[in-house]
């Protein structure tokens, strides 16, 4: 039986364990794909620490970030082709029927199959994908630059997507991890001015080359005019994010919260919402159109992603840097 290396998770108290598994094989409407680059996403730590209420799945092979070669195809399988690069997201499977599906939102589908949470994911040698799902990519496009596309990258543009308007001229990002250092340069060709706060010295001169004003929370607080934006969007954890970016969004204002934190909960200005108008808005990854869009953008070379690799092998480090914010780029790409 042919094997193959996965990062697995049995038991919350044990962690990810390296194992070796038998490669799987395709169901009909699978592709076997072998993965060149699978990225680390914050909902990977959520994971293996089962800190949403909503629990994964176990055993479980995380990883929502793929890309990889396709190596075997089912039988119900069209559009695909053998040695053929494609990229694996979070969105891995959904019921197909609901209003959501049916119109081009899959991404809130309420019978959603996610990678590396329900389904096998992509932190491994080998991994199955629902060809429905996944997209080719271009073969001039680097593995691990196009991996974190997958998640990170449609999220933030996605994100974008909804806030660029005539009247959102002006926009404050919370957070410039794997998500927020994206969303910069997405938001560019559509704001006429980028405000973005973050409280690391190294994402902020790392994010530095795209153009925004950058300042740490510290830095914000003293500045004694700030300006007021159009629009914010919280890629940050923190819920004082959420409710200090708040205090300069104007009246009428939109709110788009995209990052999770550990908590279930949120505690909102009630009063200040309701008498200011402000329009809040929950952005969750992105339908695979927006996917499609993502791809592209970066294949034009319109945008960058900051990442570091690290072998598969080191999964349990890179986590574990990740968790202390230590990881030297806003973005870790495995590569096995
Ligand atoms: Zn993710
Ligand atoms: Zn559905």
């Amino acid at each position: 039986m042919r094997t193959m290396r996965a990062a697995v998770l049995r038991d919350f108290s044990l962690g990810l364990q390296l194992e070796d598994l038998p490669i799987p094989e395709p169901k009909p409407n699978q592709v076997l794909v072998r993965i060149l680059a699978s990225g680390i996403c914050h909902t990977d730590l959520h994971a293996i620490n089962g800190s949403w209420h909503k629990k994964p799945v176990l055993p479980l092979i995380p990883g929502h970030e793929g890309v990889g070669i396709i190596q075997a195809l089912g039988s119900k399988v069209t559009g695909f082709y053998l040695d053929q690069k494609v990229i694996i997201p979070w969105v891995g499977r959904t019921c197909r029927t609901c209003s959501y599906c049916s119109s081009g939102k899959e991404n809130y589908c309420d019978r959603q199959f996610n990678t590396g949470y329900v389904i096998p994911g992509t932190h491994a040698e080998y991994t199955t994908a629902d060809f429905r799902y996944i997209l080719p990519l271009p073969n001039d496009m680097d593995p691990v630059q196009a991996a974190p596309l997958a998640c990170a990258g449609l999220t933030a543009f996605e994100t974008i997507k909804q806030l660029r308007s005539k009247e959102n001229q002006t926009l404050l990002i919370m957070g410039m991890g794997g998500v927020g250092h994206l969303a910069i340069q997405y938001a560019k060709e559509f704001f006429t001015r980028i405000i973005a706060i973050d409280p690391s010295e190294l994402r902020i001169d790392q994010a530095k080359v795209f153009g925004a004003e950058i300042y740490s929370p510290e830095q914000w607080l003293a500045l004694n005019s700030k300006p007021l934006v159009d629009a914010v969007a919280v890629f940050a954890s923190d819920p004082k994010a959420v409710t200090d970016s708040i205090k300069v969004l104007r009246n009428g204002g939109t709110l788009a919260l995209v990052g999770l934190g550990k908590n279930k909960e949120l505690t909102l200005p009630w009063f200040e919402l309701v008498t200011r108008g402000i329009h809040i808005l929950g952005s969750h990854v992105g339908p695979i159109s927006t996917l499609k869009e993502v791809v592209e953008y970066h294949h034009l070379g319109k945008a960058n992603v900051l990442v570091e690799t690290k072998p598969l092998a080191d999964i349990r480090i890179a986590m574990a840097d990740l968790a202390a914010g230590k990881n030297n780029s806003p973005r870790i790409v495995l590569v096995p």
